[in-house]
């Protein structure tokens, strides 16, 4: 080895020791007379101290130092004088007098420097991505990342799990992104599609008898990203067969119980609470909510039913709804922020925001003359109006109304720092629709995915125009508002899985020849089996408390799905085209 300790490690106990560190030049001050370099590595920061009273050699050769260089220091430990002590470093009490210095390596300057509290652009970021790492709290996320992952296998394992690996080239998965496509040499015109999920893989390893299969896998979906969205992303996949969703969610708690503890040093109580979907909707406007703070919406459609208010009547007559929210204390709040509300929920969808203020002679409002003190004093009880409070109200379709609310209930809690970041709110939501109705390709679609079993009372319904009503075996967790993890118990039969693929409009012969390996399988034996997936990017952002998903993948990619790293993507030679029997569109790259 190079070194005998690491730069994280030596003490007040080390005083009077020989060492030898290795790492980089973390910053380097030189007091004229005195020279300290702070070095670093993965561990920590130690000082090393170059004095020319009593080595001028080597504080000539600390002159060469710049940041980032890589070096090996010899020396003694020693005690820092008295008032130089740092208390924030471990190892703030000692530095060591260096006797000997090797450049192992040196530095162009480095583009930013490794510096927690300096700013630097993701694009910058991302291009010297080796430097960014560097920096301790992406060290920090790393670490993490992986100790997560390692309390995943121990659990898993523990529970007689086996691990096994599905391919990267393959068929597609309908999870319902566009597939990155990989054109097969030596099948020219044929192309494997990258896998959106393990999904198919894992139900056939069912088949194939794999009681309890998981994988830490790879999925690749080329959809628009966002900030918590990567072309490919990692999730820890779980399968297992003779199982029903409470089986699933035992399981799953007791996970996410263990990695809470050791990752996070935080108990979390079990079993997690339950909201159906339909609750979740109606009380927080989102299949994903934030039970960290209150604010929940209210139904007004009842109350208001006989409305004059000709804005309230029109969308009523026309089978719509009307849902309120209690913005707590806000009754103070400024027109312009006011009309910043009003400006959202229109952007979000809304056709409008109604608001009242809740003041001590009653609600007030532009449209208050609209209404009967007896709806006035309804909107205020239903929403438990007090005086200081202000009520929003949306007027629209169903679900026009709630998500809109549900979006300005976030905002309004992000903004007046109504959430509170140290409590973990875990929650299943259950009972989704199977299918939901797409205006833009006007069909029925799947909720989850088309593997997904619905409730075995809800099956009659496939044979009717209602579809809408089939209520799913699947099932999403939520930690905090994100959605964390997403499953579902699977169908094992022929005859059912035809019928769902029919259901969405999947023809005869679509249906053989995308699937037709599947539903092959399931003739040969196919055990009832059941499954989720944990997005292991979105999981360890909320443990490290990031801002994005980029900061806890090693090489992420911008927004524009390119990484600035390596240039990927980049050109295909006319070469590589022509052996794959590609050819270039007119004009095209
Ligand atoms: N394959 C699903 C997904 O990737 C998860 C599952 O149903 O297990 O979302």
């Amino acid at each position: 080895m190079l070194r005998t300790h690491t730069c994280g490690e030596l003490s007040k106990a080390n005083i009077g020791k020989e060492v030898a560190l290795a790492g980089w030049v973390h910053t380097r001050r030189d007091h004229g007379d005195v020279i300290f370099i702070d070095m670093r590595d993965t561990y920590g920061v130690t000082q090393l101290v170059f004095d020319p009273k009593r080595n001028s050699a080597m504080h000539g050769k600390a002159h060469e130092l710049r940041s980032e260089y890589v070096i090996q220091a010899k020396g003694i430990v020693q005690k820092r004088p008295a008032g130089m002590e740092n208390r924030k470093l471990p190892t703030g009490e000692i530095e060591i007098f260096v006797k000997a210095l090797e450049i192992l390596n040196p530095s162009l300057t480095p583009p930013f420097l490794v510096d927690e509290a300096l700013a630097v652009s993701d694009e910058m970021r991302l291009r010297y991505r080796y430097i960014d790492l560097r920096r301790p709290h992406m060290q920090k996320n790393m670490r993490l990342r992986h100790k997560i992952q390692s309390s995943m296998r121990a659990f898993l394992e523990k529970h007689n799990f086996t691990e096994i690996e599905t391919p990267f080239l393959t068929r597609s998965t309908p999870e319902g992104a566009r597939d990155y496509l990989v054109p097969s040499r030596p099948n020219p015109g044929k192309f494997y599609a990258l896998p959106q999920s393990p999904q198919l893989f894992k139900q056939i390893l069912m088949v194939s008898g794999f009681d309890r299969y998981f994988q830490i896998a790879r999925c690749f979906r080329d959809e628009d990203l966002r900030k918590d969205r990567q072309p490919e992303f990692t999730q820890l996949d779980v399968e297992m067969s003779f199982v029903t969703q409470d089986d699933i969610f035992e399981l799953s708690e007791g996970l996410m119980k263990k990695i809470f503890k050791e990752c996070m040093n935080v108990s979390i109580g079990t079993p997690f609470k339950r909201l159906t979907y339909i609750e979740a909707m109606e009380r927080f406007g989102t299949d994903k909510p934030d039970t960290r703070f209150g604010m929940e919406l209210v139904k007004l459609t009842e109350a208001l039913r006989e409305t004059k208010f000709n804005i309230f009547r029109k969308n009523l007559d026309k089978d719509g709804c009307i849902y309120a929210m209690n913005a707590k204390g806000h009754g103070k709040i400024s027109r312009s922020k006011l009309d910043g509300l009003i400006l959202k929920a229109k952007e979000y969808g809304a056709g409008g925001l109604a608001y009242f203020k809740c003041e001590k002679n009653g609600l007030t409002s532009n449209i208050d003359k609209f209404f009967e003190k007896k709806e006035l004093d309804s909107i205020k009880s239903l929403t438990r109006a007090e005086d200081s409070d202000l009520i929003l109200i949306v007027s629209d379709k169903k679900n026009v109304a709630l998500t809109v609310l549900g979006t300005l209930r976030l905002d309004i809690a992000k903004e007046s720092g109504l959430i509170d970041t140290n409590k973990n709110e875990i929650l299943w939501i259950t009972d989704f629709p199977l299918f939901k109705y797409s205006e833009e390709e006007k069909r029925w679609v799947s909720e989850h995915h088309p593997f997904t079993r619905c409730r075995e009372e809800d099956i009659k319904l496939l044979d009717t125009e209602d579809l809408g009503r089939i209520r799913a075996l699947s099932y999403d967790l939520v930690i905090n508002g994100a959605e964390i993890a997403s499953g579902s118990i699977r169908i094992h039969e022929e005859g059912l899985q035809q019928k769902i693929f029919k259901a969405i409009g999947f023809k005869k012969e679509e249906i053989t020849r995308r699937f037709g390996f599947l539903i092959e399988a399931f003739r040969y034996g196919a055990p009832p089996h059941g499954g989720i997936a944990f997005g292991l990017d979105r999981f360890t952002t909320i443990f490290t408390k990031s801002e994005s998903i980029r900061d806890v993948i090693a090489f992420p990619k911008t927004q524009k799905a390119i990484c600035p790293l390596t240039g990927a993507p980049s050109e295909a030679s006319d070469a590589q085209l022509k052996e794959l029997g590609i050819k270039k569109s007119k004009g095209g790259q």
